[in-house]
């Protein structure tokens, strides 16, 4: 990199996550650049992910959320900063834009060489009758969260309808429930968590019962019972009514555009900015960057906007660098990788989903394992469910997920980033991973996961998905007795994995046949032992009966 010292102005929109690492990248780049960054609101650099958990008091200093003040910016970084101040339009031709003084209503012009668009996202709030009570409340910044913390405190409701289920509304109903308010969850799609696929995402739902939410998946808002002006009930598409004395509404954000599409930038399909690798827009002396673009999504290699905080700071570092001497690395591919706690478990994910997959029309196939976070012989390991999605011709990795309550952030980080380098399963099956009892397994579930899969595509097991259709099928249960008490798949054939060499002539060798255990170990074990005797067409039922059983949930224990 060539150091620059020249007296561009740099102008910043937005003071959070991707302005906040625009504007220090900007400055460590350039020196002399004139650096301003405006922010409409009261806070700048505050951490937008630590909301939720300072609402539950587990974060109990608000300061802790205040990552960098405006004096440090000014102090430290030389940087001019604004708060209360919005930029209201940009004027391309002339290159200025214009900001409104939010405490006095005045409206003054500020010349750029550089602009830098990080306005973030606003939450969606549907246009309903109530929506504009004050228990109806939305969690983007820190005004935000003192609202609600002092409703809770303050009003101490008894009851509160968290609407939505993705990241932002799982961790409120955790951190409500902490602070001991009664909880309901409502979505309207089937699941929670709608970028896993439903079968993990049920492992969830198990874990949010047995903390006592109450589910209500599959059934939107139809609208809010109010009295004395405050909501006191979400009236549900099924005609339910739930009764909340607050609401949150965690139901996704839009992309705040306007100012870009008012000035004439170019959009993408999906709502948000176009920018090139540099976080340049349709107008090369402005960038953006964060919640409002669209990033390249690696696994489609097409335009999709992914609203997380990491691509937001890599994409301002990129953008900032860029903006102060004309030159930086290109942003790298977005997986949406991402990780939420629900109670005692992770719930983590990257790439493609076998749902989205689907609907992106692309082949892709998938396989469980079921393993302990470390050895399984050393005290303390943890059931650790891993989904691994792959592409039956490239062989290359598409995407994962993790469930369980430790190590699924770094199964789901290594196959991102096995991902970013285009690996495939292969590659994951070999891949050198530390290990020493208390942190792994000398063949991790990753290997184990990657093993399974070239099992599946060498035809040495291929994998039955776990929703198959079983029906004409011979279908083989080598699970031990006691464990048949949970349940079995109706009309299966229980031999025990060890008695199956000397009960081969109870089976039909000549019929499709798909082997189950709890997990699909001893499924793989199984059919193995059947092929070695002429058996030609032998599945084994990936996940077994475990994820059988999240995958038909209504079917009762497996
Ligand atoms: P922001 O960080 O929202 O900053 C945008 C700023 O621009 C805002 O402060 C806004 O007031 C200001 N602004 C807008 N328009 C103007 C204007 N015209 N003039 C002046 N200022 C303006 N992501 C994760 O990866 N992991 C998590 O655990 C996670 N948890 C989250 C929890 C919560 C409660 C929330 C709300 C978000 C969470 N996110 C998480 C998402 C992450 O915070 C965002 O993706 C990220 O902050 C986006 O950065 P940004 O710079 O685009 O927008």
């Amino acid at each position: 990199m060539q150091d620059k010292r020249d007296r561009r102005t740099i102008v910043i929109v937005g003071g959070v996550a991707g302005g906040a690492s625009a504007a220090t990248r900007a400055r460590r780049c350039n020196e002399d650049a004139h650096i301003i960054m405006y922010e409409k609101d009261k806070h700048v650099s505050f951490a937008n992910c630590g909301l939720p958990y300072y609402v539950g008091d587990e974060i109990r200093e608000r300061s802790k959320l205040l990552v960098a003040t405006p004096e440090l910016f000014e102090k430290r970084f030389n940087i001019e900063v604004h708060t209360e101040h919005e930029v209201v339009s940009v004027h391309r031709d002339a290159k200025v834009v214009s900001v409104k003084r939010l405490s006095t209503g005045e409206t003054f012009d500020q010349p750029y060489d550089r602009l830098i668009l990080a306005p973030g996202a606003t939450p969606i709030r549907p246009p309903m009758e109530g929506v504009d009570r004050p228990n109806v409340f939305t969690l983007r910044n820190l005004v935000d969260a003192d609202r609600i913390r002092s409703f809770v405190r303050e009003r101490k409701p008894e009851r509160v309808a968290v609407v939505g289920a993705g990241f932002i509304g799982l961790e409120m109903v955790e951190q409500l429930k902490r602070i001991g308010v009664q909880t309901s969850l409502i979505e309207l799609t089937p699941q929670v968590l709608p970028p896993l696929d439903a079968e993990m995402a049920h492992i969830i739902e198990a874990e949010l019962i047995a903390e006592g939410i109450e589910l209500h998946l599959g059934d939107g808002v139809a609208g809010f019972e109010q009295d004395c002006g405050l909501v006191t009930g979400v009236a549900l598409s099924s005609g339910a009514v739930i009764e909340a004395d607050m609401v949150i509404l965690g139901i996704g954000v839009r992309p705040a555009t306007q100012l870009a599409a008012e000035a004439g930038l170019e959009l993408g399909q999906m709502g948000g900015i176009t920018v090139n690798a540099h976080m340049q827009t349709s107008d090369p002396w402005i960038y953006a960057v964060g919640d409002a673009v669209e990033y390249q999504y690696g696994p489609t290699e097409t335009p999709a906007r992914i609203a997380l905080a990491g691509p937001a700071n890599r994409a301002g570092r990129i953008a900032g660098q860029h903006a102060a001497i004309d030159e930086a690395d290109e942003m790298a591919p977005v997986y949406g990788t991402s990780i939420v706690r629900v109670f005692g478990k992770a719930a983590a994910v990257t790439g493609l989903s076998m749902k989205l997959a689907r609907r992106f029309g692309r082949d892709a196939r998938s396989v469980f394992v079921v393993g302990r976070h470390h050895a399984g012989y050393f005290p303390g390991g943890r059931e650790l469910i891993l989904k691994l999605i792959y592409d039956p011709k490239t062989e290359k990795v598409l995407g994962a997920q993790a469930v369980g309550p430790e190590g699924a952030d770094k199964r789901i980080d290594i196959v991102a980033t096995l991902m970013r380098f285009g690996g495939t399963v292969r590659d994951l099956a070999g891949l050198d991973l530390a290990y020493a009892p208390p942190y792994g397994s000398a063949k991790d579930v990753l290997h184990m996961a990657a093993f399974a899969a070239c099992n599946d595509l060498d035809d040495v097991t291929p994998a039955a998905p776990i929703d198959a259709s079983l029906d004409g099928k011979q279908v083989i249960d080598v699970r031990t007795k006691q464990e048949l008490i949970g349940g079995s798949i109706p009309g299966a054939k229980h031999i025990p994995v060890d008695e199956l060499r000397d009960r081969l002539g109870e089976l039909d060798a000549a019929k499709p046949t798909v082997t189950v255990c709890r997990s699909g170990q001893r499924g793989h074990i199984a059919a193995r032992i059947l092929r070695g005797h002429g058996f030609a067409d032998v599945e084994d039922l990936t996940g077994g009966m475990l994820m059988r059983h999240h995958a038909f949930p209504e079917n009762g224990k497996a």
